[in-house]
């Protein structure tokens, strides 16, 4: 047994080695990325769920890497929050998103992710009122996103951060929700506007499955009676949005109503769309 393990250890190591590699070249990409003006940000439009009008869009970074193509924000957000560059990334991302959306309708909003990482960054605050300042963006059409997650560790600074930014006008959105970390207690720590209910329980209450559609139903209950909104998210065809339309969600985001779109053809939608 000893020896088949040693050989076994020579097989996989140069496996694991390989892929260590692979992470090393690919955050020294990331490294020069911001510098090589690599990164795009791309726009998913949310709409009401009963008029389908767009009242927002979701900023959702792109990575054009010169030495490995396009990167997926799966593969790198995870790689740069672990090497804390997401927090010149997400300070990018913010200015960027501010500036594009004053180009846009008065009522429309845009929605930005924050990471844990960013959010803690004792800047974060100076970096919203500043971003506010330099778009003139008014507060109130900026809603910050954030998972679960901030509240697994110094949980008061994050709602602290996210306080500020309420106090400025800004409102708050619960990403990702009912995946992770997932507890209802969250929901009392902050007032956010919004909780976003993940996609896995829109495709799982298509698909048939009661525990998903018992999960969406709570969850909007549940926002109901905190006076908060809840948008679907993934939604990808007509039945989907009917669905989680009579479930009660407020807002519905997913590729039946837009994919993600360049910054031209979202404000092509503008043009195109007397509505808006
Ligand atoms: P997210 O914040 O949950 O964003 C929604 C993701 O779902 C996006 O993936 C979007 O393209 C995808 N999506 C939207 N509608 C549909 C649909 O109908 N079907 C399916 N299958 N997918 C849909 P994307 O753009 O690849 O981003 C992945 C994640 O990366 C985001 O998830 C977010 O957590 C993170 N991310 C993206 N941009 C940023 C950013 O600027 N800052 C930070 N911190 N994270 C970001
Ligand atoms: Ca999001
Ligand atoms: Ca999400
Ligand atoms: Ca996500």
């Amino acid at each position: 047994a000893k020896d088949a393990g040693g050989g076994e250890h020579c097989r996989f190591e140069p496996m694991l080695h390989a892929s260590a590699e692979e992470r090393r070249k690919l955050e020294a990409s990331l490294r020069k990325a911001l510098g090589l003006d690599e990164f795009v940000l791309h726009y998913q439009p949310v709409v009401d769920s009963r008029t389908e009008n767009v009242v927002s869009f979701e900023a959702l970074v792109r990575w054009n890497s010169s030495d490995h193509g396009f990167v997926s924000p799966g593969k790198f957000i995870p790689l740069a929050e672990d090497t804390r560059l997401i927090v010149p990334i997400g300070k990018w991302v913010l200015r960027e998103a501010c500036m594009e959306a004053r180009n846009w309708p008065e009522n429309i909003k845009v929605n930005v992710n924050v990471s844990p990482e960013q959010l803690l960054e004792p800047d974060f605050h100076q970096d919203v009122v500043d971003c506010l300042a330099m778009s003139g963006l008014r507060p109130e059409r900026l809603e910050i996103e954030v998972t679960e997650s901030i509240f697994l560790r110094d949980a008061s600074i994050a709602r602290n951060a996210l306080e500020q930014a309420m106090a400025l006008g800004c409102s708050i959105a619960l990403d990702d929700f009912g995946t992770g970390y997932s507890s209802l207690g969250y929901l009392r720590k902050l007032s956010f506007s919004t909780i976003k209910v993940d996609r896995t329980f829109v495709q799982g209450a298509a698909q048939g499955s009661n525990e998903s559609l018992a999960i969406i139903n709570a969850v909007v209950a549940m926002a109901k009676s905190m006076n908060m909104s809840t948008t679907a998210e993934g939604v990808e065809d007509s039945e989907e949005a009917e669905m989680v339309r009579d479930l009660g969600c407020d807002k519905i985001q997913g590729y039946y109503f837009g994919r993600p779109m360049s910054r031209e053809d979202a404000l092509d939608l503008f043009k195109n769309d007397p509505s808006l």
